[in-house]
């Protein structure tokens, strides 16, 4: 892959920067597969394909060769997700500054979609309210898509501008700004994007990254902290921004410890840089920073979520039993249920958000009958109480074609399984079954 010629003078400064083993390592054309297991759905990875485990991240391994993931039913129950290898280091970075300290934060990943860190944020911390937001609309649904595979139920995704945070002063303990950017940390990745790298590109986007943070910061609290990253190389993107946080911002640096033999190079003033010659992962530029001062005092507006009558609560309680902390409410007309610990907070996100997903959809009532939402059926729910058929890989696949097929099981709502995770809802009948895949997102292709 030629590289632009602009790219290579501009990076001469960058730290850790060697020419001729960078121009050699996106020559050789060999690609890097990693995925993250997700540690609340108990999945057997395939062990031939697994090569190793990623230093930095428990739950990470790089794969020996890719997979058509589309094909493996695992992939659809949220079994695992795809990432890149040098991003899932944000696991090394919320440990440093967290440790064992992880339960009740309130937590923004702003910039989130398709949510490669959302996840990871949603099994680093426990009993955590995760805001995961996308300003792309159409982004923000894959957004949806994704962490609700991941089963996650502390969490909202929003689909609003950074500004719009601001009506939520000192709300957030930590905030993840994975900045859009120039890109070329990915070059190895998707070699079209190459085209579009310019000189002018790298200072739209560190304009623009300022322009994010700065709108921001107000909604983090007073000690709270920030991680900002990119998967660009430019020293505009990375330690610019950086230097302008501390200088600008009056954020104070904070330092992360790391293992030398990872290879990861250390950078002024406080971040991490990823080369691909010097480690097995793309490019990526990450750094952490704490906010010693506290914005203004909040006076948050609320908004009563609807609360359930008695015989919709009644109808839910008949159909599944959810744990004691969680307490329902009406959005349109679906029924969520959601972490009584963040309950104010959820009332101040609707007052003032685009909300697009909160919590886990438990379904709607059709007359009598509660037909559940295929959020539920992916939830971590214990959800022993209801009827469930297992299936096997060409039923699974069939199933997430929304295929003709049929299989034996009690009448009524069957949650199907595989590998005894949650695959999706159906409605069997004597004999045929309706199949409530959701449309959108269902497996097109016939074979792979
Ligand atoms: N964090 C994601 C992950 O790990 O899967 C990747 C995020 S990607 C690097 C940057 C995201 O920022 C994109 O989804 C993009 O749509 C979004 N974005 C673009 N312009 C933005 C803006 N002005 N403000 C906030 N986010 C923006």
């Amino acid at each position: 892959m030629a590289l632009p010629p602009a790219l290579l003078t501009s990076l001469a400064k960058a730290p850790g920067f060697v020419q001729t083993d960078f121009e050699a390592i996106h020559e050789d054309g060999s690609q890097v597969i990693s995925i993250r297991k997700n540690p609340k759905k108990q999945a057997v990875i395939q062990s031939h394909l697994v090569d190793s485990e990623i230093p930095w991240c428990p739950h990470g391994y790089y794969l020996k060769e890719r997979p058509v993931f589309t094909a493996d039913p695992l992939f659809h129950t949220g079994a695992y997700y795809v990432q890149e290898a040098s991003s899932m280091f944000l696991w090394h970075v919320l440990n440093a500054i967290f440790g064992n300290n992880t339960t009740k934060k309130k937590v923004l990943d702003l910039c989130a979609a398709p949510g490669g860190k959302t996840t990871l944020l949603l099994n680093y911390f426990t009993d955590a309210l995760v805001v995961a937001n996308e300003v792309i609309k159409t982004r923000a649904s894959i957004l949806v898509e994704n962490t609700t595979k991941w089963g996650a139920d502390n969490i909202v995704v929003t689909n609003n501008d950074p500004a719009h945070f601001q009506k939520l002063p000192d709300f957030f303990d930590l905030i993840v700004v994975d900045a859009p950017c120039s890109g070329s940390g990915l070059f190895r990745k998707d070699p079209e994007a190459v085209k579009e790298w310019s000189t002018d590109a790298v200072a739209l986007c560190s304009a623009r990254q300022e322009r994010i943070l700065a709108e921001i910061l107000p909604a983090l609290a007073e000690n709270g902290f920030l991680i900002y990253s990119t998967c660009s190389y430019a020293v505009e993107e990375d330690e610019a921004i950086a230097e302008w946080l501390i200088c600008e911002m009056n954020m104070e640096p904070v330092f992360i410890p790391v293992d030398a033999t990872w290879n990861i190079v250390e950078t002024a003033p406080n971040g991490f840089r990823f080369y691909p010659n010097k480690l097995k992962g793309e490019g990526f530029f990450i750094a952490a920073f704490q906010k010693k001062n506290k914005t203004v005092p909040s006076a948050i507006a609320e908004q009563k979520l609807t609360a359930l009558n008695s015989v919709e609560k009644f109808s839910v309680t008949q159909f599944c039993s959810i744990p004691d902390q969680y307490f329902y409410f009406k959005n349109q007309e679906t029924i969520r249920a959601f972490n009584t610990y963040f309950q104010l907070e959820l009332q101040q996100l609707a007052a003032n958000l685009y909300i697009k997903k909160a919590g886990i959809a438990i379904g709607e009532l059709k007359g009598k009958d509660l037909v559940p939402a295929h959020e539920f059926a992916l939830a971590n729910f214990d959800k022993h109480t209801i009827q469930q058929v297992a299936l096997d890989e060409l039923q699974a696949m069939d199933y997430l074609r929304k295929k003709d097929f049929f299989v034996e099981g009690p009448k009524g709502w069957v949650l199907f399984t595989y590998q005894n995770l949650g695959l999706g809802w159906a409605k069997l009948l004597s004999n045929r079954l309706n199949n409530y895949y959701p449309s959108e997102w269902r497996i097109r292709k016939d074979s792979f």
